[in-house]
């Protein structure tokens, strides 16, 4: 077999991600690969571990990113936090609340469920019932932004009531990350995990982390050695502390970090907030041109994900034969539905470097033209 060099097509990138990656990140990736210890290398890690605790709105020293995605990222949380014999409330209203719950019993813990429909945010009310009546919990974990229905939990609220319970908090805000307000001290986050490829608009494969005191105080008094070699955050630690010597512990994916701290560079060139109102504004324009088609987003006003949209599937329309031809004749992806909502929803993402004025006009006329 001959075989040549792979040269993708230019698509445009409004699924649930990867979302379009900005040029100058992708330009940072090309820049020549150095050592992970070089310590040109090492203060570009200084300066990433800043740009990423403003991302986060944090001051939490340990605070990194993973090598690997943001699958990784929860893992990474759940065993470190979650030890044999706990009892952990899960929050799922999607299917990575599920993909929590599954991480929660691998560890040996039990998870406590408490369970919202699909498109809806977890209902505080909920949680605070669930910790009365298991007082045994030590954790809570939820998601922020749950990327298979677009809806938005409110994180401040739901840290609160578990904290109320003498809980730690995990939070998935692999959507969330510089697309909507995210403000880790001030909501009291323990601990929490996004990715690189959703509004930070960079290539996929890394998952920004982040803990306060009270997770690394729980990491540090654990009985049982954490059961996964590659993500023992006190491991880890040697090579992302600050202040120590870096001592060895993987090979830093070089190329794929350099892409990160673009990225980052680039959100705090813009200003958090104003990265958050751009996404907001976007979503409202795509909102209004989706509804002049005659189509609806499933998840309620007040709970919508401006990154990610939901939008319901007409009846007698053929969801998959639209996304194929959005893609065949535009270049354009959108997302499927998931679980309870495959066949049932079009996942429109605005996120990052994608979330534009010409992307919202392009899906927009491409859906009007499908559909037609
Ligand atoms: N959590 C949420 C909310 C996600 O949307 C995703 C990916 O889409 C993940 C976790 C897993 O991230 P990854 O696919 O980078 O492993």
């Amino acid at each position: 077999m001959t075989t040549s060099s792979f040269h993708p097509p230019v698509r445009t990138l409004m699924g649930p991600g990867p979302s379009d990656v900005n040029p100058r990140v992708l330009a940072a990736m090309s820049r020549p690969t150095i050592g992970h210890l070089d310590p040109v290398f090492v203060d570009m890690m200084d300066e990433m571990k800043a740009l990423l605790q403003y991302a986060f709105q944090t001051k939490n020293e340990l605070t990194l990113p993973v090598s690997a995605p943001g699958s990784a990222g929860m893992e990474m949380c759940f065993v470190n936090l979650v030890q044999p014999g706990d009892t952990v409330i899960v929050c799922i209203n999607g299917v990575f609340g599920m993909r929590m719950k599954e991480n929660v019993e691998r560890c040996g813990a039990t998870a406590v469920v408490v369970e919202d429909t699909w498109g809806h945010p977890v209902d505080p009310q909920k949680l605070e019932d669930a910790l009365k009546a298991h007082p045994e919990a030590n954790t809570v974990a939820f998601v922020h932004a749950e990327t298979s229905t677009g809806a938005c939990s409110d994180a401040k609220t739901l840290t609160e009531i578990a904290h109320r319970h003498d809980c730690l908090v995990i939070v998935d805000s692999v959507t969330g990350l510089g697309g909507v307000e995210l403000r880790v001290d001030d909501w009291g986050i323990d601990a929490i995990y996004s990715g690189s490829q959703k509004c930070l608009s960079c290539t996929p494969g890394l998952s920004p982390v982040s803990f306060n005191d009270a997770a690394v105080a729980r990491i540090k008094a654990r009985e049982h050695k954490v059961q996964s070699w590659f993500l023992d955050l006190t491991l880890v630690m040697g090579y992302w502390g600050s202040g120590t010597k870096r001592a060895y512990h993987h090979t830093a994916p070089i190329n794929a970090l350099y892409a990160l701290h673009e990225s980052l560079v680039i959100l705090q060139e813009e200003g958090l907030e104003n990265s958050w109102a751009r996404h907001r504004a976007h979503h409202e324009a795509l909102r209004a041109g989706l509804e002049s088609l005659g189509l609806e987003l499933i998840v309620p006003r007040d709970h919508r994900l401006p990154q990610l949209n939901a939008v319901r599937v007409p009846d007698g329309i053929d969801e998959a034969a639209v996304r194929k031809m959005l893609l065949d004749d535009f270049s354009l992806e959108i997302g499927a539905g998931l679980g309870p909502l495959a066949g049932k929803v079009w996942r429109i993402g605005l996120m990052g470097y994608g979330a534009n004025r010409r992307n919202v006009l392009l899906c927009l006329s491409a859906l009007e033209s499908a559909m037609a």
